[in-house]
């Protein structure tokens, strides 16, 4: 087959089938795991006006000033495509006017103009839940411990946690001044994107991934050095709440994450599996993000997890075609074309997927069972319909045996593996 016309466009990928098929397991994971959380889920719109992100995730933030689709609409709205979940959620919490508290998940496509290289793509998909009006420190435990029991569940075998926390606005104040201090005598010594976000946004530089800034701030007081005593106390809280889990964690006492309204915790799930992109996924406290948006103070915590990167991390899927629940009928001469017709739509009343091919001879048709991918074929010749049996086929081991037309559907299933 020569190409096609047109190829996708860069940062995008496509999932035929079988990848679809794996996909889809992934997100019943999620959706389980949120679900035996008490989590509900909500669905937002994939773009929303270009505001909701800047005053959100914060106009000097790299994702909203480098990495948006924002484009005006054709009546001239700003619109941008969502490159995160959770500002959307927190609008469409006050706009339905939500009762709090309350546990929402979410799972859909994310839109990110970045570099694409493996585990970063322009367009990905996030899992997500927030935990609403909740202050506690046992809801950041809650959150962080339904993430690792997803990794968990998926087999993800070498997913550690990171633990931090970054204050809150009356602390957060006195650590930024210690910080810039700090920094400003070695400014020649960071990287141009480090010496702008000095101005902008000085706790971004604590997770530049440039070696020499990396020295740097080895040196740099940590934001959970310089926490208020309820911030302090919060943190010992968390962790106690973690251990009690029995959750591992590891301290990271430079885990600022790339959203700018955190506050107190944040975490991350990192795979040593991934390489450079090494993020599964992450989240933290925001508690301030639903006054941003006008409305009452909420305290708030969640996550979010990249499908795609989970995907990386998993184990590799068996080798070999990966046969579908599906039986193919097959027929050997038109004389049983009616009776195959028959026993395709039993099969489909009783529950059982099955399909058939409707050109063609029988090895035309055997080519299409293993296209399909299908367990196995049920065929019927001149020979079965008298005798009111079929041939039943095994397509992983390619076994045939004969059973009474009466019993396909049990044997069928019998064949089906998951
Ligand atoms: P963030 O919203 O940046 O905290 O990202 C949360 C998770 O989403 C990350 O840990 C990744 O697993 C995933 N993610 C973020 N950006 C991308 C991207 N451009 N391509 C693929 N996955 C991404």
């Amino acid at each position: 087959m020569s190409g096609p016309k047109h190829a996708r466009p860069k940062g995008t990928r496509d999932w035929p089938p079988e990848a679809a098929a794996r996909r889809r397991q992934v997100e019943r994971v999620f959706r389980h795991t949120a679900g035996i959380f008490g989590f509900e889920e909500i669905i937002t719109p994939t773009f929303e006006h270009a505001e909701v992100f800047l005053k959100s995730s914060g106009e000097a933030s790299d994702i909203v000033t480098k990495e948006t689709y924002t484009f005006p609409d054709r009546a001239g709205r700003q619109l941008t495509l969502r490159p995160e979940g959770t500002p959307g959620v927190v609008r469409a919490v006050l706009e339905e006017r939500l009762r709090l508290p309350c546990r929402l998940f979410y799972y859909g496509p994310y839109f990110r103009y970045c570099r694409p290289q493996q585990g970063r793509a322009r367009e990905f998909h996030q899992f997500g839940v927030e935990l609403l009006g909740e202050a506690d420190p046992e809801a950041d435990a809650e959150v962080i411990v339904l993430g690792k029991w997803f990794f968990d569940d998926l087999g993800v075998a070498d997913c550690a946690v990171q633990l931090n926390s970054i204050g809150c606005r009356e602390c957060r104040p006195g650590y930024r001044s210690a910080l810039v201090e700090f920094l400003s005598a070695r400014r020649g010594e960071l990287c141009s994107d480090c010496a702008a976000r000095l101005e902008r946004n000085p706790l971004r530089v604590l997770d530049c991934k440039n070696e020499s800034c990396q020295l740097v701030y080895a040196g740099a007081p940590k934001p959970a050095e310089l926490l208020c005593p309820e911030c302090r106390e919060h943190f010992v809280a968390v962790r106690a709440a973690l251990e009690r889990r029995g959750l591992r964690y590891a301290l990271n006492n430079r885990l600022v994450r790339g959203l700018d309204y955190y506050n107190r915790t944040t975490f991350e799930y990192v795979s040593g599996r991934l390489g450079e992109q090494n993020s599964l996924g992450g989240g933290g406290r925001y508690d301030y993000l639903f006054e941003e948006f006008g409305g009452p103070p909420t305290p708030a915590v969640g996550l979010a997890i990249g499908m795609e990167r989970t995907m990386l991390a998993m184990p590799a899927a068996p080798a070999g075609p990966g046969r579908r629940r599906l039986a193919f009928v097959i027929w050997m001469t038109e004389n049983e074309r009616a009776a195959a017709g028959e026993l395709l739509d039993q099969l489909r009343v009783d529950g059982v997927p099955a399909q058939a091919c409707f050109e063609g001879r029988p090895g035309r048709q055997f080519k299409a069972a293993d296209a399909a991918r299908a367990a196995c074929c049920v065929i019927i010749g001149p020979d079965e319909l008298a005798r009111g049996v079929v041939g039943l086929k095994d397509l992983a081991t390619g076994e045939q045996t004969e059973i009474p037309r009466n019993i396909v559907t049990p044997e069928v299933r019998a064949l089906f593996r998951d």
